[in-house]
């Protein structure tokens, strides 16, 4: 898949730049986007998403570009499957429910087509026997796993997912970045915010580091991790890496 972004721009009241000229382009299977916090990388991901319009510069995946506006952004939106650092799915619906509420009220597939799909994604990552709880019952490990079963359910071109394991503990992680190194072993197209730097290096293709707002340093994960060029990049990964074994 190939993600063009040239010149984007975008403002909130602030007046202060949150996208500064963000320029990239590349063909990716998973891209992983790293940076420092209050960088950019969730406002970017959801202009991705085609949650919100920049003021300035253009955006094309596959080479079309993101209508704005009417029909064309909504069936764009479909097209996106998206999931958040914590806290995603409906507290008042079950791990099942959850799975089929867009698929029926978004996709407008029946009920029973919808729980078919919402089992067959459960029996395939092994949370069958969580179909029946409430988020409130599932560790936030599961929960995130239904999470993604939710937004893989819709059959995505692209499945964005901005620090789906920040708010979990280490062996939970595990299980989730186990789930998404699957996913995209099947050919899933995926692009993620993320923390976890052994994940980003071993699992993903390419790597954009976001700084500022801006598009600092960017390429391959393998040239990126060992050769970082730019005094940014190498003081954010010097400052990550400083307390790993
Ligand atoms: P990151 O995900 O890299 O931590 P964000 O994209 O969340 O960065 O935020 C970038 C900057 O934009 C931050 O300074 C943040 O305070 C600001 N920001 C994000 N969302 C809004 C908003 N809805 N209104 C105003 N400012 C925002
Ligand atoms: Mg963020």
């Amino acid at each position: 898949m190939r993600i063009e972004l040239s010149d984007i721009r975008l403002s909130f009241s602030s007046g202060i730049d949150v996208l500064d000229n963000l320029s990239y382009s590349a063909d990716f299977q998973a891209l992983a986007v790293i940076g420092p916090s209050g960088g950019g990388k969730s406002t970017l991901l959801r202009v991705i998403a085609g949650l919100i319009r920049p003021s300035a510069g253009s955006f094309r995946l596959d080479g079309t570009p993101v209508e704005w506006s009417g029909r064309g952004l909504q069936a764009y939106q479909r097209t996106i499957g998206f999931v958040f650092q914590s806290r995603g799915l409906f507290p008042h619906l079950t791990a099942v429910e959850n799975i089929t509420l867009p698929l029926i009220h978004v996709f407008g597939q029946s009920r029973e087509e919808a729980e078919e799909t919402a089992h067959q994604y459960l029996r395939r990552f092994s949370l069958e026997k969580d179909g029946h709880k409430y988020p409130v019952e599932l560790s936030g490990g599961q929960q995130q796993r239904i999470a993604i079963a939710r937004a893989v359910a819709v059959r995505p071109r692209l499945l964005l997912l901005d620090e789906p394991t920040s708010a979990l503990d280490p062996e939970l992680t595990a299980e989730v970045l186990d789930m998404i190194a699957e996913l995209k072993a099947d050919g899933l197209h995926l692009i993620l915010v993320t923390h976890e730097m052994g994940f980003a290096h071993r699992s993903c293709d390419k790597v954009l580091f976001l700084a500022g707002g801006r598009a600092v340093e960017q390429g391959p994960a393998d040239q990126l991790f060992a050769h970082p060029e730019t005094p940014e990049l190498k003081a954010f990964l010097d400052k990550i890496l400083e307390w790993s074994v």
